[in-house]
């Protein structure tokens, strides 16, 4: 026990930060002087110059007439009143408005993934799933840090939450910043109820949970803790990968990628530049034609008409420009060709046949660029790597044919 001039002394407890809460206004003074009597008693002083009152519930009209007249005083001293005041870090606003607070934590998110991107979280640098990782794990909890507190958020501040959270994914995961995303539109309805718990009985509606509180009331039964994880888990899942598809359904570029890549899980070509880095360059190429980013190079041997573009290598009219360089354009056939005979080389006889068979063209692109092997008989992993890589190789010498092809036909 610590003993000074043998008197025993307790575990001290310093508390440097003191709130006190009064659910009516008026009673406010009769706590501070009690405050203020009990710190006379035991001979400490609170320092009136850092203190501060916050009024909760008052519109900004009602605060502005309120403040006028109301005068808290401490140890004689005029209690400053403020609009909001950060505790512990979290912001708390008298009128429950949270604009300022959001607009921080999306500054807050940008700067996180600024600073993950300074560590190598780019594209072609560090494996998107690590980058993924790194999000969850570091740049979410930053944000969300006393999310516990946000209420009622208006359609606002939801849209620049996402924003934020759009922009930190298409950076983490090594795409460009204005690649579609599955977008989670948020409606704001009617007039709303504010609160915390109003907050939970919306979210258990729109997860279409609300009967299991309804069964807690009638019978109080709930289920136990990691079956109720396992419930709303499958509930989310489940609703956002509808919204997710849903989003994808009326943005032409991710024609192609909503076919490849059809659940909410990492993605395969992601998962193989994991297993082989040396070839992640390549790989975060192929990764964004078929989020349908068109390549620079490419962009540059064709010229935009009025409802399409013209291949300034072959002259023809196109509409896909990436599906045009990749699979149609005669100019290129020499480093196509290459390509599906080292492919057709790797694949087992009926997996060859399997493609050829393919009768429209678009599956067939979408076959290689997603690097899905036809499924007729099961292919060892190394297989399919190695399929993958050859693709990912092939497009980046189709690009590279593409710069010779540039300077050729004198196109700038
Ligand atoms: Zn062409």
């Amino acid at each position: 026990m610590l003993t000074v001039n043998s008197i025993p002394c307790n575990p001290v407890v310093v508390a440097d930060d003191i709130t006190i809460l009064s659910t009516r206004v008026k009673r406010l003074q009769e706590k501070l002087d009690t405050l203020e009597s009990y710190s006379c008693r035991w001979r400490f002083d609170f320092n009136t110059s850092k203190t501060i009152a916050v009024t909760f519930g008052e519109t900004t009209r009602t605060f502005n007439k309120n403040n006028v007249t109301r005068n808290w005083k401490l140890y004689n001293a005029k209690v400053e009143e403020k609009r909001s005041w950060t505790h512990v870090e979290i912001e708390l606003s008298g009128d429950f408005n949270g604009n300022d607070r959001t607009k921080n934590v999306c500054k807050k998110a940008k700067e996180t993934v600024h600073s993950l991107m300074n560590l190598g979280a780019r594209s072609g640098r560090l494996n998107p799933m690590c980058g993924a990782g790194l999000w969850k794990t570091n740049g979410i909890p930053t944000c969300l840090y006393g999310c516990e507190l946000w209420n009622t958020l208006g359609t606002t501040e939801l849209n620049n939450l996402e924003r934020a959270q759009r922009y930190a994914s298409n950076i983490i995961q090594g795409l460009g910043p204005n690649t579609r995303t599955a977008i989670y539109a948020y409606r704001q309805g009617e007039e709303r109820v504010m609160g915390f718990i109003p907050d939970v009985m919306r979210l258990l509606q729109k997860y279409n949970l609300q009967e299991f509180l309804e069964t807690y009331i009638n019978e109080q039964y709930f289920p136990r803790k990691a079956e109720w994880r396992k419930i709303v888990l499958d509930k989310i899942g489940g609703h956002q990968l509808s919204k997710w598809k849903l989003g994808m359904n009326d943005k032409p570029e991710l024609c192609h990628y909503k076919n490849i890549h059809q659940n909410i899980m990492p993605f395969t070509l992601c998962e193989t530049a994991k297993r082989n880095p040396f070839n992640r360059i390549a790989v975060a190429n192929l990764v964004n034609i078929v989020c349908g980013n068109v390549p620079d190079i490419f962009m540059k041997c064709v010229q935009e008409t009025p409802y399409s573009y013209t291949c300034q290598l072959c002259y023809k009219d196109i509409v896909d420009i990436n599906k045009h360089l990749i699979m149609e354009c005669c100019v290129l056939k020499r480093p196509r060709n290459e390509m599906w005979d080292m492919l057709y080389d790797i694949l087992p006889l009926e997996n060859v046949a399997f493609l050829n068979a393919l009768q429209d063209d678009e599956d067939l692109y979408e076959h290689l660029i997603g690097a899905k092997i036809p499924n007729v008989q099961y292919l060892p992993q190394e297989m399919q790597d190695k399929f993958c890589l050859n693709v990912a190789n092939s497009i980046m010498r189709i690009l590279f044919h593409i710069k010779i092809s540039i300077i050729e036909f004198d196109i700038v």
